[in-house]
Parts: C-alpha cells; sequence; structure tokens
C-alpha cells in the first residue's frame, strides 16, 4: 500500500536519474544520493518521450525491476513518468508511490484523460504533473481538473514546473517565466509546487541561481537529475549533477522563512510597500496619459487614412530606450518587455478608434 504524503515534508526534495540506463547506474545512483540524507524520493524516467526518433528512448520494464529495488534497499518511495495507461499498470505493479506526468504528456487532453480513467479512484497514489511545453495555464489547469475529476484526491496532487519551451534564445533552455507559475499558485493555492531547474537550465551551470529562485518564491520542493556518471548519461548529459554535487548544491540552497515575528521588519516593509503603492498608482496615471495620446494618433491617422504601423517608428522608439538602460540601472530586456506590452496596448487602442 501507498503511504506516501506529499505535504509530508517541506522542501521535498526529488532526485535520481534522467533515465534508468543500467541496473548498476540506476542503483549506484539512487545508494549515492540515499546516503546524503537529503533525498526524500527518488526518481527515473523508465519510458522516455524524446524529441527525436533514434535517440534513446528508455529501458522499460526492467527500469521498473530496479527502482522497486533501489526503493527497497534504500526505504525511499520511487517515482516514475506514466504517458500511457500501460505505464500506469506496469508503475503500478511495481509499488511506484509517485507517477509524474511529462511536459509532452501535459500537453495532450487525450493522454491525459487516459492517464485518469487507468487511475480511477485510486485514492493512494500521488500524481505530480508537470507543466506543459508551451506557456499555457489552462491546458496545466485542465489536466489537475481530469485527475481530480477520476477521483484523485487534490492532496495527492503536485505541479512540477520544467519552464516552457520557447522562440528564440536565452540562457536557459526552457523559460522560466516565473509570473505565469506565481499565477498558477494563485489558481491552487493548496496545491505542493515542485521546481524542476534540471530541465530550465538544461545545463549544471545555472542550477544553484535557479534552486535558489524557487526556494525564494516558495516552492515547496525541488526535483533535481542526477546520474553516477553525467558525462556518460544516455539522456539530459549536461544537465546532470553526480550525487556529490548534487549534495553540494542542496546545502548551498538558502529555505528562508517565510515569515518572521519582529516589529521593526515588519515597520520597514510596510514603509516600503506604501512608496511601491504611490510609485505604482504614478506610473499607471502616466501609462494612462501615454495611452490617451495613442487614441489622438490614431484620430490624425484615421483621418489622413494612413496606416498604424509607422515604418522605423517603433525601432527608433526601441533603441532611444535601450540606450537609457545603463543610465535608469534596468536591464534591457526588461525595458524591452515593458515597450513591447505598451506597444501592443497602443497598438489596439489605435487600431479601435480608427477601425471600430
Ligand atoms: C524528465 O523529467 O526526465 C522529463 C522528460 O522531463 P520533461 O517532461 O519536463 O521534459
Ligand atoms: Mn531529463
Amino acid at each position: 500500500m501507498n503511504t506516501f504524503k506529499l505535504d509530508a515534508k517541506r522542501p521535498l526534495i526529488i532526485s535520481g536519474p534522467c533515465s534508468a540506463e543500467t541496473k548498476e547506474q540506476t542503483l549506484e545512483t539512487c545508494k549515492q544520493l540515499a546516503a546524503t540524507g537529503l533525498v526524500d524520493v527518488l526518481r527515473a524516467g523508465i519510458w522516455k518521450p524524446r524529441t527525436r526518433p533514434g535517440t534513446f528512448e528508455g529501458v522499460g520494464l526492467k527500469g521498473l525491476a530496479w527502482m522497486a529495488q533501489a526503493k527497497e534497499i534504500t526505504g525511499l518511495p520511487i517515482a516514475v513518468e506514466v504517458a500511457t495507461p500501460k505505464h500506469v499498470e506496469s508503475a503500478l505493479e511495481f509499488g511506484v508511490d509517485i507517477l509524474w506526468i511529462g511536459a509532452r504528456t501535459t500537453v495532450s487532453p487525450f493522454a491525459i484523460q487516459d492517464i485518469a480513467n487507468a487511475l480511477q479512484g485510486n485514492k493512494e497514489i500521488t500524481v505530480l504533473i508537470k507543466n506543459p511545453m508551451n506557456p499555457d495555464l489552462d491546458l496545466w489547469a485542465g489536466a489537475v481538473a481530469r485527475f481530480t475529476n477520476a477521483g484523485i484526491p487534490q492532496q495527492n496532487i503536485g505541479l512540477i514546473h520544467r519552464g516552457f519551451s520557447y522562440f528564440g534564445h536565452s540562457k536557459y533552455r526552457n523559460a522560466p517565466m516565473w509570473h505565469l507559475i506565481i499565477e498558477m499558485r494563485s489558481r491552487f493555492p493548496e496545491m505542493a509546487m515542485i521546481c524542476d531547474p534540471s530541465h530550465i537550465c538544461g545545463c549544471r551551470e545555472y542550477l544553484q541561481e535557479v534552486s535558489q529562485t524557487a526556494a525564494d518564491l516558495r516552492f515547496d520542493g525541488l526535483i533535481v537529475e542526477s546520474h553516477i556518471c553525467p558525462d556518460k548519461a544516455l539522456s539530459d548529459a549536461s544537465q546532470q549533477l553526480t550525487p556529490k554535487d548534487f549534495e553540494q548544491m542542496i546545502r548551498n540552497i538558502n529555505w528562508r522563512a517565510d515569515s518572521v515575528d519582529n516589529p521593526e521588519f515588519a515597520k520597514a516593509l510596510e514603509r516600503y510597500r506604501t512608496e511601491i503603492d504611490q510609485i505604482d498608482s504614478e506610473v499607471f496615471d502616466l501609462l494612462a496619459r501615454r495611452m490617451r495620446v495613442a487614441e489622438n494618433i490614431g484620430r490624425v491617422k484615421r483621418e489622413n487614412n494612413v496606416a498604424i504601423l509607422q515604418g522605423g517608428r517603433w525601432n527608433s522608439i526601441v533603441e532611444k530606450v535601450i540606450a537609457q538602460a545603463e543610465k535608469l540601472e534596468l536591464s534591457p530586456e526588461f525595458l524591452k518587455t515593458v515597450l513591447e506590452a505598451i506597444h501592443i496596448e497602443s497598438i489596439n487602442r489605435q487600431n479601435q478608434i480608427m477601425n471600430h
């Protein structure tokens, strides 16, 4: 019988290889991780949903036997990814405690429904649902609803934030888009939220800083990939840590308190918050004024029958603002994001005036 409880410990630390590859690699990684005393759950991918065919797709059933053995040796609960009802059936047979749904599966309501049906009424199992590849919170929330509708209690469901696929370049493999996670948290305030820095980063270099951000955003735990010999890993080699490096990284994280009983702190916080509220109010008054001017521009464009987008103008605005980034001590990325939001709203306003 499965007795694992998601809220039993905070932070909840899950670790293990991206994929179970061989019996030795699986057991040795799990034993070394357990020996750190920092791991609450062991993970391994058994069936790997790969972006391209021809890459390592997991060892299948025999890997489940290795994980079951790792559980027996270490006494730790085990987690594997499931993507089909057959996976669910096999995982349950081998006593898997936690099933996780991969990002490529969360995007597919049919697949999610099939998995949920396979778990119908199973009140013991814990299900962790990774965010879908694309930044679509409704799709993610829809997956949660399919499991609760199938009778899985809410307290046995957790969310894993593994970042979102996006077009363009960034230092991360998947964009964290932390603001979306904060939004998801306000939709499901009681639900455990685990961060997966490994799949966000895609490399070892940024794992520490992303894990610290997760701790500071009050995530309930982490899922981190670890391998006895990361460079030889058959999947996600560049983001896995040796159990030793994993230990060091976890020890370096500062899980700060949620609050503190200090009147001085409360007073200082209150003062700064009042100041921020005042500034926000000024910022939005200015933005409203700017939009009224955009509407006036829409009116003169309508009278003269010229298009909304005027070649070169937008680029020159961006260049002018970005040129001040250093002086303002604001990052060019931030300025660009703000400008883009302003520009979209400005175009919408002009469109409204010119075409309605
Ligand atoms: C994994 O955890 O190994 C995995 C495949 O992750 P994701 O679904 O987030 O890509
Ligand atoms: Mn992986």
